[in-house]
């Protein structure tokens, strides 16, 4: 699946969790406490998951626009695939649960430990930072 269907099938999703708490009233917004930076990087960050398996082909989009979250991907499927004596390509190791975990892990700690350098965040951002990245490549996996 393409970069493009991919970011349009994650908008689907979250305007289907927006309706779904809606009609709800499960208020999930209220984890985030209406902090506009936290929502800002939320979202960020879930774009990033939904394009983040195919950090394993360089001309993809999460190269064109999420370069470091890309590099770290990429290095993180290459030593994962040397570990497990597997050819590194494309649906691979990155496109397995344990990638997926991993690079969610990754990501979400180097999210925060970047933006705690610009704003005071809570540490149970840093979880949830995982998750919205999780969600987005759980997302793409089912999709592909
Ligand atoms: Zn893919």
């Amino acid at each position: 699946m393409k970069g493009k269907n991919h970011l349009i099938s994650g908008i689907i999703v979250l305007f289907a969790i927006m309706l779904f708490d809606l009609f709800l009233g499960l208020k999930l917004y209220s984890i985030i406490e209406q902090n506009v930076a936290v929502t800002i990087i939320s979202l960020y960050l879930f774009f990033a998951g939904l394009l983040l398996p195919d950090a394993d082909k360089t001309n993809s989009w999460i190269f064109k626009f999420f370069l470091p979250f890309a590099l770290v991907s990429w290095l993180t499927g290459l030593m994962l695939s040397f570990f497990k004596g597997k050819k590194f390509r494309h649906r691979g190791v990155l496109h397995s649960f344990k990638g997926m975990f991993l690079t969610s892990v990754i990501s979400a700690i180097l999210s925060f430990l970047m933006m705690s350098l610009f704003i005071d965040l809570k540490y149970e951002y840093a979880f949830l930072f995982f998750l919205v990245i999780i969600l987005g490549q759980l997302i793409h996996l089912v999709l592909d």
